[in-house]
C-alpha cells in the first residue's frame, strides 16, 4: 500500500535539478511542488525549467505544482573585485550613488532611496547580517558607516535595512515584467515577496488576472507581521520565508513568528509554507543536522501545510537525497501527530462551504471512512477540507489539469483526473477505483463525498455523501 504522505514538499529548481531526469527524481522522492526563483533569472531563462518539470510530470503520470517566486524590491549592492574585500571592525565604510566599481572603503547600491531611508544609527546589514554596519552620517546620496561586525563582502550581496521604512514599493519594474510573462506561463501559483500591505497582493492579483492565479505572500517584513490577519485575508497562502525574516527582525524571534504566523493561518483557512534553511546543510552532506531534523519535524506539528527546499535541491549536492530526507522526517512528524492543531478556523469565517467541510470531516472521523472525495470545480472545497486537518487522503476528483496542478500543493489532498462530464454516480466509480488501486481502500470501505451539486454550477458545497466502494 502507499502509505500517504499528508505534507507536502516544494523543491525550489536550479541548475542542480534543471533536467527532465532530475526532476523526476524528485517527484519520485516526494516532491509535490517547485518553485522558479525569478531572483536568479527572468521569464524566458525559467522557460525551460517550466518545460521540464512538466515534461518529468507526465512521465511520472503526477500531477505537480509549479510556483512562481518573484523577487519583490531585494536590495543590493553593486560591484567589488572578484576576490571580494574585507571589511574590518571599526573602519569606515561608505555606499554610494557612483556607480564604479568598490573597494576596502566603500561600495555602491542602486537602491536610489537609500540615503532617504536610513538615519545616523540605524544599521545595516550585508549578505544575509553576517556583516554588520552602523550609519554615521548622510552626505547627500552617500552613506557614511562604520563596520560593528566585519567579513569579506563580495559583489551584488543582498542589503538589509532592518526595521526601517522602505521608499521602494513593493512591486519593482522587474516583478511587473516577470508578472506579465507570468500571466501568460504554465503557472500554478505566485508568491510576492517582501509583502508589507494587503494592497500588493491586490497589484500582484490584477497583474496576473487573467487567469486567476492564487498569490501568496512571503512574510519576512516586520510590516507585514503587524498586520498579518489582513494580509491573510488577502492572500491564498503565506509563507514563512525565514531567509530574510530573521535578518530583517532579530532572529532570536523567528520560531516564535512561525508558530504564531501558523497558528493565525489555520485560524484563518489559508495555506502555509515554512521556508529556508530547513536542511541547509544538505547542500553539501549527504545527511541533514540534528538540528535541521529537529526543525522540519517542528514545522509539521507546528502546522505547517508545505516545507520548502531551497539552495538544496536549486544548487546543492545531493537534491534528491534532500527530499528524500524531508519527506521521511514529515512523515515522521505526521505519525507522531496525526491531523489536528489547536487553532480552529475564526468563526465568522464558516461560511456553508467551511461548516460542510467541518461536517464532513467530522462525519468521516465518526464512521472511520478511508478517505474523503471532492469533486474539485474552483478547490474550495479541496482547500476547506485540507485545513480541517483530517488523517485521511482527500482526492480531489477534477478536469480541469491547472485545477489539479494546482491542488496538489494542499495538505493532503490527492488531484485525480476525471472526465467532467460524467454525472455524480459515474464520476464515484472512478473514485472508488482510484482508491482501490492506490490502495488506500478496500470494496466495501466507506468514503465521505463532498460535492457542490448540481455538478458544474460553482455553488458551495451543499451535500455529504455516505458511500461505500464498490469493487469494479
Ligand atoms: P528567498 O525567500 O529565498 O527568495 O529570499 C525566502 C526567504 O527569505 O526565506
Ligand atoms: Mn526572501
Amino acid at each position: 500500500m502507499d502509505a500517504l504522505k499528508y505534507t507536502k514538499i516544494i523543491a525550489t529548481l536550479g541548475p542542480a535539478s534543471a533536467s527532465v531526469e532530475a526532476i523526476r527524481g524528485l517527484i519520485v522522492a516526494g516532491a509535490d511542488c517547485f518553485r522558479l526563483n525569478f531572483s536568479h533569472g527572468d521569464g524566458p531563462k525559467l522557460q525551460p525549467l517550466i518545460d521540464n518539470a512538466r515534461a518529468a510530470a507526465r512521465a511520472e503520470q503526477r500531477h505537480i505544482t509549479i510556483l512562481a517566486d518573484v523577487q519583490g524590491p531585494k536590495l543590493r549592492i553593486g560591484r567589488l573585485p572578484s576576490q571580494g574585500v574585507l571589511l574590518h571592525e571599526g573602519e569606515p565604510f561608505a555606499i554610494t550613488r557612483a556607480s564604479d566599481m568598490g573597494d576596502e572603503s566603500r561600495v555602491h547600491s542602486p537602491y536610489e532611496w537609500l540615503a532617504k531611508d536610513l538615519e545616523p544609527g540605524a544599521r545595516v546589514l550585508f549578505a544575509d547580517g553576517a556583516i554588520e554596519l552602523t550609519v554615521e552620517r548622510i552626505e547627500g546620496a552617500d552613506v557614511r558607516c562604520r563596520v560593528i561586525s566585519g567579513g569579506r563582502l563580495y559583489s551584488n550581496k543582498g542589503l538589509n535595512l532592518p526595521g526601517r521604512r522602505l521608499t521602494v514599493e513593493t512591486l519593482t519594474e522587474t516583478d511587473r515584467r516577470d508578472l506579465a510573462f507570468i500571466a501568460d506561463a504554465d503557472i500554478d501559483i505566485v508568491a510576492s515577496s517582501f509583502v508589507r500591505a494587503p494592497a500588493d497582493l491586490d497589484e500582484a492579483r490584477a497583474l496576473v488576472g487573467k487567469r486567476r492565479v492564487p498569490v501568496m505572500a512571503k512574510l519576512e517584513r516586520p510590516e507585514a507581521l503587524e498586520r498579518l490577519d489582513a494580509i491573510l485575508d488577502a492572500s491564498d497562502g503565506v509563507m514563512v520565508a525565514r531567509g530574510d525574516l530573521g535578518v530583517e527582525m532579530p532572529f532570536e524571534q523567528v520560531p516564535v513568528l512561525q508558530k504564531r504566523i501558523l497558528g493565525s493561518a489555520a485560524r484563518r483557512g489559508k495555506w502555509a509554507v515554512v521556508a529556508t534553511q530547513m536542511l541547509g546543510s544538505m547542500a553539501t552532506s549527504p545527511r541533514p543536522t540534528r538540528a535541521e531534523a529537529s526543525d522540519v519535524v517542528n514545522a509539521v506539528l507546528d502546522g505547517a501545510d508545505a516545507v520548502m527546499l531551497s539552495e538544496e535541491t536549486a544548487v546543492g549536492d545531493h537534491p534528491r537525497r534532500a527530499v528524500e530526507a524531508m519527506a521521511a522526517l514529515t512523515c515522521a512528524g505526521e505519525r507522531h501527530a496525526p491531523g489536528r492543531t489547536d487553532d480552529t478556523l475564526d468563526a465568522e469565517l464558516i461560511s456553508f462551504s467551511q461548516g460542510a467541510a467541518g461536517a464532513a470531516v467530522a462525519a468521516a472521523e465518526r464512521i472511520r471512512a478511508r478517505a474523503l472525495v471532492t469533486l474539485a470545480g474552483s478547490g474550495k472545497t479541496a482547500l476547506a477540507l485540507s485545513k480541517q486537518r483530517p488523517e485521511l487522503p482527500i482526492v480531489a476528483l477534477g478536469s480541469w489539469e491547472p485545477t489539479l496542478n494546482r491542488l496538489n500543493v494542499l495538505r493532503g489532498v490527492v488531484p485525480v483526473a476525471i472526465d467532467n462530464r460524467k454525472e455524480l454516480e459515474e464520476q464515484l466509480v472512478a473514485a472508488d477505483r482510484h482508491l482501490i488501486e492506490a490502495g488506500w481502500a478496500q470494496a466495501g470501505d466507506t468514503i465521505i463525498v463532498a460535492a457542490a451539486m448540481p455538478l458544474g454550477e460553482r455553488k458551495e458545497t451543499n451535500t455529504i455523501r455516505f458511500h461505500k466502494v464498490r469493487a469494479q
